[in-house]
């Protein structure tokens, strides 16, 4: 080839190298530009055999990773602001992607649902894996479908488990693609009020229960008395007034268990705490309820510490407790039973146990007869006088000093209360 080809050749080939050089020089630029976002590609006519469109290239390029950058920014503060909100929200938050996959779950969520959640990562999962309601299912439905959502109260199941909680919902979603749709949900966790009012509604059913029986009973008589009067033999007349008297006690003594509980449950007790000998009461409740153990033809076996026991008590209630004790013990055994009654003093606290050798109570009702008007045999206490919450005060005046009540069955048949008070 002649020499002078070759030239030219050489000198295209160094000015296409060069060229690539420099392409590949912006490249760099960008690239890097691009991965931090934050230093710009290279501006100005100086870089050697830049052209003009070049330039105006670099620099669209270098605005466009600005707006980038500040968008970015913009949107990570936001992000930021929106993570601290809701962490630092006291419900729980759940975000759901529209196939119910969770997106984000708050502190607040994951430690309400701890022991639902245990170690598992949550975000991935579908709710429905973590909380089973067909309630909840139908109030994201309903979000989704755009209804009107006012907050839904609702059941959640998990395994064994139970938690209710007023659940709000709103949905976010772009106008082309139903697929880009979140859906957040607002938990307050209302357990314990649905709790709070399970138990009232049932004292109530439980109390006017109690009440029907006698007012029913107590109307027949009188209306049978008012009608026919005149005509009725006087055995009749007393047999009736017997019962009208029989069936006004039991409505009285409820009345009166029931005042006595709700005084004792109430923010204001009404207790009045004194120096008092434990053993010194223990004897005089005794001796007020001679008669009524005498009647029974009931053994007392006392075994009282041998120096007295100082406690700061409320006095009158703490012999609301041994009168009920002995008055079931009464109640509840045959005659010829035994009473047996101890006291003993350890570090910081009396023990105090009232057994008696009757029949004691079946082991699956135990755990429950100091709840209120629990009974082991409904007709039976009843017949007895029962009203069903004697053993209910007996521990909430125990709680008011502090102490414990357990009842078990002792040894050889019986029931056997034992009580734990602190001395200090
Ligand atoms: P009540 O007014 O019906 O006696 P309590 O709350 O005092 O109510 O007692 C609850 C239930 O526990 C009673 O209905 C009775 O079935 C049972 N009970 C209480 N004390 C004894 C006892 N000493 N022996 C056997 N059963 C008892």
């Amino acid at each position: 080839m002649d020499a002078f080809i070759i030239l030219i050749l050489i000198g295209l080939l160094l000015y296409f190298f060069r060229k690539y050089l420099l392409y590949r020089n912006y490249v760099k630029h960008l690239a890097d530009s691009l991965k931090v976002r934050q230093s710009y590609l290279y501006e100005g006519d100086s870089e050697p055999g830049s052209s003009k469109q070049m330039v105006k290239l670099t620099e669209r390029i270098n605005s466009l990773i600005k707006d980038n950058t500040r968008l970015q920014q913009k949107q990570a503060s936001h992000l930021g602001q929106l993570e601290a909100t809701l962490e630092n929200m006291l419900e729980g938050v759940i975000v759901l992607d529209h196939k119910n996959h969770i997106l984000l779950a708050n502190n607040a969520l994951r430690d309400s649902f701890s022991s639902w959640i245990g170690k598992s990562e949550i975000v991935g999962q579908r709710l429905e894996a973590l909380f089973s309601s067909s309630k909840l299912r139908s109030f994201i439905d309903s979000i989704k479908a755009g209804g009107a959502n006012k907050p839904e109260e609702v059941e959640l199941i998990h395994a064994s488990d139970r938690r209710w909680v007023r659940v709000s919902g709103a949905q976010a979603r772009s106008d082309t693609n139903d697929s880009d749709a979140l859906i957040m949900l607002i938990f307050y966790e209302i357990t314990h009020q649905k709790e709070l009012e399970a138990v009232r509604r049932e004292f109530v059913a439980n109390v006017s229960h109690e009440l029907r029986t006698p007012v029913t009973i107590i109307k027949g008589y009188v209306d049978t008395l008012t009608q026919d009067y005149e005509t009725m033999s006087e055995s009749n007349k007393r047999l009736f007034l017997k019962k009208l008297k029989k069936n006004a006690d039991r409505m009285n003594d409820l009345l009166v268990d029931l005042l006595s509980l709700a005084k004792i449950e109430s923010t204001e007790p009404g207790t009045s705490f004194e120096r008092v000998g434990l053993n010194a009461l223990i004897r005089q409740v005794l001796a007020n309820y001679t008669d009524r153990l005498l009647d029974h033809k009931m053994e007392l076996e006392l075994q009282l510490s041998d120096t007295e026991i100082l406690l700061q008590a409320d006095r009158s209630k703490l012999e609301q407790v041994f009168e009920n004790l002995f008055h079931n013990a009464a109640k509840y055994t045959p005659e010829q039973s035994t009473l047996r009654v101890g006291t003993h003093q350890n570090e910081g606290e009396v023990q105090i146990w009232v057994e008696d050798n009757g029949e004691g109570i079946p082991e699956a009702d135990l755990p429950r007869i100091f709840e209120r008007f629990y009974r082991v045999e409904k007709g039976r206490s009843r017949d007895k006088g029962g009203t069903g919450l004697g053993l209910s005060i007996v521990k909430r005046i125990v709680a008011l000093h502090n102490g414990s009540v357990i009842a078990k069955n002792a040894e050889g048949g019986g029931l056997s209360i034992k009580m734990r008070i602190p001395t200090v």
